[in-house]
């Protein structure tokens, strides 16, 4: 089974806007097992819009569009389908009665312009927008199932889901569901990881294991297709245990879940509370912390100290110590964790402070210097992290707010 996407609007080829349907509709196809081969983005011009049609058609079980359906000079999908199919447009009067009754709903007159999204290539259906003017279109070209959906991202969600998906199915082209399962680790680099489970990149393998990293962030992504969802969960389970069975420790969770998630979790089951002092990442941690819901029983709040009148006054860290050593210096950083976790009556104190760069390294304390200090009851600990240098400083900021809570 072979599906496109053609994205239509010259917003997304002029760099104006970036395309989310693309995005959205690989997903939710990949989701209905009908992955994703190509996708096309491609302006609001009649010429390109109508070869772009006959190559997909001519190459896919299911090809479906987004834009151009819209009532104005440039919306041409309409037009492109019916050249590429090699058919002309007539009025849809079920379509024109739709159109007519939102307006009439609406309380306005219908302009004349919108007639012509009552028009569709002969021979094609119309697929009812649920909350907008513009029809979509389902139609067979060759042995292709064509469908043309709005630009409007709401639009084209609801259609998708309530006319589009029964017409798949229906057409048998929708069987098997394809569900993924995606497991989080922090703490090991990519080729590392690699390195401790060739046998579960293997190309070729069922289920399919994907490794992908993000701020050292490494995700396995587990994908297999079953005749329902419970199947190929069931499918996913084994390759799921032997992630975990060896990559125990380093496993932050599931998902979205990254290592604020898996942080938040550890001080839920032990009961504690950690307050935050941070420099180089002006917030950061704090803002992970609660994107998380509910979160107060365990984090009282944190500082951003980000000047080194703001590490004494706030924090008391003393002025002759930031003098001696430094603001950046594992000192500093045990002297910053122990006075918010003083100050917030905390558990734990966890602070960072670092060289977020650019500028501002020096040969001593290059740029993606950073240390984190820990402090508890028993006393401060503090650890050297080097991110850079050659990282943009929103990386090394981002780094830092992991490794830091992962610490924790
Ligand atoms: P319709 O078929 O609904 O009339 P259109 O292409 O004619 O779609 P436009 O007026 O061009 O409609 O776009 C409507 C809105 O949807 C705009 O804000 C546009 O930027 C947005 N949009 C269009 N295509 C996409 C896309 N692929 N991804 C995200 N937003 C998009
Ligand atoms: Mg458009």
């Amino acid at each position: 089974m072979r599906a496109e996407l053609l994205i239509v609007g010259s917003e997304l080829t002029s760099g104006e806007k970036l395309d989310t349907n693309g995005q959205w509709l690989c997903s939710r196809l990949a989701g209905l097992g009908l992955p994703v081969r190509f996708t096309t983005v491609l302006g609001d011009d009649l010429e390109d819009n109508i070869a772009a049609f006959r190559a997909a058609a001519g190459r896919s079980e299911l090809v479906v569009s987004s834009g151009g359906l819209g009532p104005t000079q440039d919306d041409l999908t309409r037009d492109a389908l019916a050249k590429a199919a090699g058919v002309g447009l007539v009025q849809d009067d079920e379509a024109l009665g739709m159109i007519e009754a939102l307006f009439a709903r609406r309380n306005r007159p219908m302009p004349d312009r919108n007639r012509i999204q009552a028009l569709i290539p002969e021979g094609a259906s119309i697929l009812p927008n649920p909350t907008g003017t513009a029809p979509g279109i389902w139609m067979k070209v060759d042995r292709a199932r064509v469908a043309c959906l709005p630009g409007v991202p709401r639009e084209l969600k609801a259609m998708f889901d309530q006319e589009l998906v029964p017409r798949l199915k229906a057409a048998g082209l929708a069987g098997r569901v394809v569900v993924g399962r995606t497991i989080n680790l922090f703490g090991l680099g990519e080729s590392e990881v690699e390195a401790r489970a060739p046998d579960l990149t293997a190309r070729g393998r069922v289920p399919e294991v994907g490794i992908t990293a993000s701020d050292g962030t490494i995700s396995f992504r587990i994908r297999a297709e079953g005749a329902d969802e419970a199947e190929a969960l069931a499918r996913i389970e084994p390759t799921a245990a032997i992630i975990y069975e060896r990559f125990a420790d380093l496993i932050v969770g599931e998902g979205t879940d990254d290592v604020a998630e898996g942080l938040v979790a550890a001080l839920r089951s032990t009961g504690k509370t950690i307050a935050v002092a941070e420099s180089c990442t002006g917030g950061l941690i704090a803002h992970r912390i609660t994107r998380i819901d509910g979160v107060s029983p365990v984090f009282p709040g944190g500082v951003v100290s980000y000047a080194n009148e703001a590490k004494s006054e706030l924090l008391g860290v003393p002025d002759d110590l930031i003098a001696a050593r430094g603001a950046v210096s594992p000192e500093v950083a045990e002297a910053m964790a122990e006075g918010v976790r003083r100050r917030l009556g905390a558990d734990l104190g966890l602070a960072v402070t670092g060289v977020a760069g650019p500028t501002g390294g020096s040969p001593e304390k290059p740029v993606g210097l950073v240390y984190l200090g820990l402090a508890d009851a028993s006393g401060a600990r503090s650890r050297r992290l080097e991110l850079g240098p050659e990282q943009p400083r929103t990386v090394i900021q981002s780094r830092a707010s992991k490794h830091a809570m992962n610490w924790a």
